[in-house]
């Protein structure tokens, strides 16, 4: 499948990996809107947040955001949480991730 983040998860294309197990990977992304900025995916090719049907895995992605948050140091300041979905959403690689976000006040409401 030509899927650039399956590549990433595969090693194929290199990532600057911030945390891997099992089913979960995070790596930094190339054009970072915060000090840190990481994505969080499922191994596994899922395209869109409306082709997830494994609650657990759902689930995975939140704990490895957990995880990292402690591991940068943001746990107690605080970071931001983001999955866009489709055009609306602002998607723009087909395979689910979770934006990390963090390092800065971030503002409220997104655009
Ligand atoms: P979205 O617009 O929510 O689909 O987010 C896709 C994100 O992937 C954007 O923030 C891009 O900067 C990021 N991105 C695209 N290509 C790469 C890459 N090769 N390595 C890391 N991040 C990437």
């Amino acid at each position: 499948m030509d899927c650039l983040f399956c590549k990433i998860a595969n090693g194929t294309i290199p990532g600057e990996i911030v945390f891997q197990d099992d089913d979960v990977i995070a790596f930094r992304d190339i054009g970072p809107h915060a000090p840190q900025h990481c994505l969080i995916i499922p191994r596994k090719h899922i395209s869109t947040i409306n082709d997830f049907d494994d609650p657990v895995l759902f689930g995975k992605l939140g704990m490895a955001a957990r995880t990292l948050a402690k591991q940068l140091g943001v746990d107690e300041s605080g970071y931001r949480l983001v999955m866009n979905c489709n055009e609306d959403g602002g998607q723009s690689v087909f395979h689910v991730h979770m934006h990390f976000l963090a390092g800065r006040p971030l503002a409220w409401p997104p655009g």
